[in-house]
C-alpha cells in the first residue's frame, strides 16, 4: 500500500541554504586530536557523580509513581510536571542524547525556584538534600577532573554544577558556591532590554531607529521584529552558544584550554540579524540563490547569521544557523572548507540539522536543554525516509559530495534526511563514535575531509546496518525517557517498543498529536492500560497498521476528542470494535484495508459526520455496502479506496 510522507513531518523539512558565499581558503593545520584516551577517562570517572544522581532517582521513585496516578486530575498535574522534570534532569547523561542544565536569567530564576520548590512541598526535605548530595559529587569530580588536567570533562561540569545549583532556591553550601554563577553561566543573564539603532544598517540598510540592537555577552542582535521575540532570540543565542561549547568542546578549545576558567573561544561578537517576516527577509537578501526557499542564512564572509521570525518555528532555524556561525568563526583550528568544492559538506549540514534538536523544559531556576535524541523531528523524518521509503545514497556517493552536488541534488530533502540521520548515529552514540565524529568534522572544516576517521564505518554495508539499527532498536534500547518539550509527533513505526515502554513514559506522551506506531510491536495494553489511568490517550493522528491492536483498543481510542486520522489496516479489527467509532465527532480518515469488517460497519461509516476517506480494499465490504456509503456520503468517493 503507498501512503505519502505524514504531512506533520513534511511540514518541518524546510530547505536550509548552506550559507557559503565565495569561496574563502586558509591553510588548515591538522585537526586531528588526542581525544580517544581523554574521553575513556571521562566515562571512567562518571561514577561517583552517576551514583548520586541513581541515589537521587531512586528516592524520587516512590513520589512519582503516586503523582503519576492522580496526574490527570488537574490540579495534581503540577506536581507530577515538577517530579517528572526532576527526573529528566537527574538522569543528567541520558544514553542516546546529550542533556544539559543551565542556570535561567537571574530575574526569572528566583521565582521560578520557588514555584518548583512550592509543587514539591511534601517532599522538600528529600528532594533537597538529594540534589545536595548530587552538587557535592560534581564538585568533587571538578576537583579529580582538574587534578587529571581532564579540561573538557572539568568545563562540562562546571556547567552541570551551575545549572543544579540553580533548580532549587539556596540549595547548596553557600561557602561553597558562594551564589555567584560561574563565568561562562553568566553570559546567560545579560540579555538586555535593547535599544534603537543610532545608524542605519550597514547589511540591510534598514535606517537608524527602525529597528532594535540588542547586546549580549556574545552576541550582538539586530531586529526588526518586536521586543519580546528578540528577546527570546537572545537568550536562545546564549544558550544554544552554551550548549554547542560543551558537545563540540574540542572543535573551539584545541589544545590550548587553560583552567580552570577556560578561555572564551571568541573575541568578537557574533552578527545576528533578525528580520520581521519572510517577505522583508526575501527582499532584502533576494540577490543570493535560492534564498526564497531557505528560512535562514549564514554568510561566512560577512561573518552573519540572517533568518526572520516565524513564531514556534523560528528557535531551530535559529540554531542552525548559528551551528554554522559557531563552527565557521569560533573553532579554534583555521576554517578552510571550500563550500562548493569542498569534500564531506553532508558533515557541515548534518550538524547544524542535528543542532535542530534542540528542544528546553523549566527545571525551578535552571533550563534543562536536550540535543539529539531519537524524538528529533528531523530525525523522525529521517528514520521514516529509509525504514519506509528504504531511502540510501551510497556511502561512497554521500560523503564525497561537496556543496556543489549536494545543492544540486534533486532530492534534497532526502539528501538531508540522511545527513542527519548520519549525525544522530554518531553524535547520539557511544563516546568513542563522538569523539571519532569530532575529528571528522574538523577534517571536513579544515579542507582535509578524512572517512579513515570514522573507523569501521567508513564501509558502505557496515554504515547502513549500523544506521538500520540504531534507527530500529534506538528508541528502546537507549533506555532514556523522551524529553517532549517542541515536539508534535513520535514517528516509532517499526521500532522496537513495547506498550509496556510507552505506558512508562511521561503521561505527556498520551497526548503527542501525530503518533506513528505501525509495523511495530505494541498491542492492546498500550490502549487498554491507559484507559484505566485518569489520564488516557489524547491523539489526533494515529497509526496502528500492522499491530497487533484488535478491537479492544478501540472504544480508548476512540475517546481522543480531536482524532482526525485513525489507521487500522492489517489489525484483527472487526465489526464489534468499530461501533466504537459510532458517530466520533473529529475523524475524517480511517484506513481499514485488510480488516475484518463487512456491510454491517456502514451504518458506523454513515454516522460520523465529518469522514471525508475510508479505505475499505481487502474487506468483506461488499459492493452493495460500498454503493450505499457513496450514495449516502458522496464526498468520500474521491479520496477513498473502495473494497
Ligand atoms: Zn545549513
Amino acid at each position: 500500500m503507498h501512503k505519502l510522507l505524514p504531512r506533520a513531518i513534511l511540514g518541518l523539512l524546510l530547505l536550509f541554504l548552506a550559507g557559503f558565499g565565495t569561496v574563502r581558503k586558509t591553510v588548515g593545520c591538522s585537526p586531528v586530536q588526542e581525544t580517544v584516551a581523554r574521553e575513556s577517562a571521562i566515562t571512567k570517572s562518571r561514577d561517583s557523580v552517576s551514583a548520586a544522581s541513581q541515589a537521587a532517582l531512586k528516592s524520587l521513585e516512590a513520589s512519582l509513581a503516586s503523582a503519576s496516578k492522580i496526574a490527570g486530575v488537574a490540579s495534581e498535574s503540577n506536581v507530577y510536571e515538577t517530579l517528572e522534570s526532576l527526573r529528566l534532569v537527574l538522569e543528567l547523561e541520558p544514553k542516546g542524547r546529550h542533556r544539559f542544565v543551565l542556570p535561567r536569567a537571574s530575574n526569572a530564576a528566583k521565582f521560578n525556584a520557588e514555584q518548583f520548590k512550592k509543587a514539591l512541598e511534601a517532599e522538600w526535605a528529600g528532594i533537597k538534600s538529594a540534589i545536595q548530595s548530587l552538587c557535592e559529587a560534581v564538585q568533587q569530580e571538578i576537583e579529580t577532573a582538574d587534578a587529571k588536567q581532564d579540561w573538557e570533562l572539568g568545563y562540562r561540569l562546571r556547567w552541570q554544577l551551575a545549572g543544579l545549583n540553580a533548580i532549587l532556591p539556596v540549595v547548596v553550601d553557600p561557602k561553597r558556591a558562594r551564589n555567584e554563577p560561574w563565568s561562562h553561566a553568566k553570559a546567560l543573564h545579560t540579555v538586555s532590554e535593547g535599544r534603537k539603532a543610532f545608524t542605519n544598517h550597514p547589511k540591510t540598510r534598514w535606517p537608524a531607529n527602525s529597528y532594535t540592537v540588542m547586546t549580549t555577552t556574545h552576541f550582538e542582535i539586530a531586529s526588526q521584529s518586536d521586543m519580546k521575540s528578540t528577546v527570546e532570540v537572545a537568550s536562545l543565542s546564549e544558550q544554544a552558544f552554551a550548549v554547542w561549547k560543551q558537545v563540540f568542546y574540542s572543535a573551539w578549545a584545541g589544545k590550548q584550554t587553560t583552567a580552570p576558567e577556560y578561555a572564551e573561544p571568541v573575541d568578537h561578537k557574533f552578527s545576528v540579524v533578525l528580520f520581521r517576516d519572510q517577505a522583508s527577509y526575501r527582499k532584502a537578501l533576494q540577490s543570493i540563490a535560492d534564498i526564497s526557499i531557505s528560512t535562514g542564512y549564514y554568510d561566512p564572509n560577512e561573518k552573519i547569521a540572517f533568518f526572520y521570525w516565524d513564531g514556534a518555528k523560528t528557535p531551530s532555524t535559529l540554531v542552525h544557523e548559528l551551528t554554522h556561525q559557531f563552527f565557521n568563526e569560533a573553532s579554534a583550528n583555521p576554517v578552510a572548507l571550500d563550500p562548493n568544492r569542498g569534500k564531506g559538506f553532508w558533515v557541515v549540514e548534518g550538524v547544524a540539522l542535528y543542532m535542530e534538536s534542540l528542544s528546553t523544559r523549566g527545571c525551578g531556576g535552571s533550563l534543562m536543554v536536550d540535543v539529539g535524541g531519537w524524538d528529533a523531528p528531523r530525525l523522525q523524518a529521517g528514520r521514516y525516509r529509509r525504514l519506509h521509503d528504504k531511502y540510501w545514497v551510497p556511502w561512497d556517493e554521500f560523503h564525497w559530495a561537496d556543496g556543489k552536488r549536494f545543492r544540486e541534488e534533486e532530492d534534497i530533502r532526502a539528501w538531508y534526511s540522511q545527513a542527519t540521520g548520519l549525525a544522530h548515529l554518531w553524535l547520539d552514540g557511544s563516546a568513542e563514535r563522538r569523539v571519532a565524529f569530532a575529528a571528522y568534522i574538523e577534517s571536513v572544516y579544515a579542507n582535509k575531509e578524512s572517512t579513515a576517521l570514522l573507523g569501521k564505518l567508513d564501509e558502505d554495508k557496515a554504515l547502513r546496518d549500523a544506521y538500520d539499527r540504531y534507527l530500529i532498536e534506538g528508541p528502546s534500547a537507549m533506555g532514556s525517557r523522551p524529553f517532549f518539550s517542541n515536539r508534535r509527533e513520535a514517528v516509532l513505526s517499526r521500532t522496537k517498543l513495547s506498550a509496556q515502554q510507552l505506558l512508562d513514559w511521561p503521561i505527556e506522551f498520551r497526548t503527542t498529536p501525530w503518533l506513528d506506531l505501525s509495523f511495530s510491536q505494541i498491542d492492546d495494553r498500550l490502549f487498554v492500560d491507559a484507559d484505566e489511568q485518569p489520564r488516557g490517550w489524547n491523539l489526533q493522528r494515529v497509526n496502528l497498521e500492522s499491530t497487533k491492536v484488535t478491537d479492544a483498543s478501540i472504544p480508548a481510542i476512540a475517546r481522543s476528542k480531536n482524532l482526525s486520522e485513525l489507521d487500522l489496516s492489517n489489525c484483527n479489527v472487526s465489526d464489534i470494535g468499530i461501533q466504537a467509532l459510532t458517530g466520533h465527532k473529529s475523524l475524517k480518515t480511517l484506513w481499514l484495508t485488510g480488516c475484518k469488517v463487512t456491510d454491517a460497519s456502514i451504518a458506523v461509516l454513515l454516522s460520523i459526520p465529518q469522514l471525508e476517506s475510508v479505505h475499505l480494499a481487502k474487506t468483506s465490504v461488499t459492493p452493495v455496502g460500498w454503493s450505499k456509503l457513496l450514495a449516502a456520503k458522496p464526498r468520500l468517493k474521491s479520496k477513498s479506496t473502495a473494497p
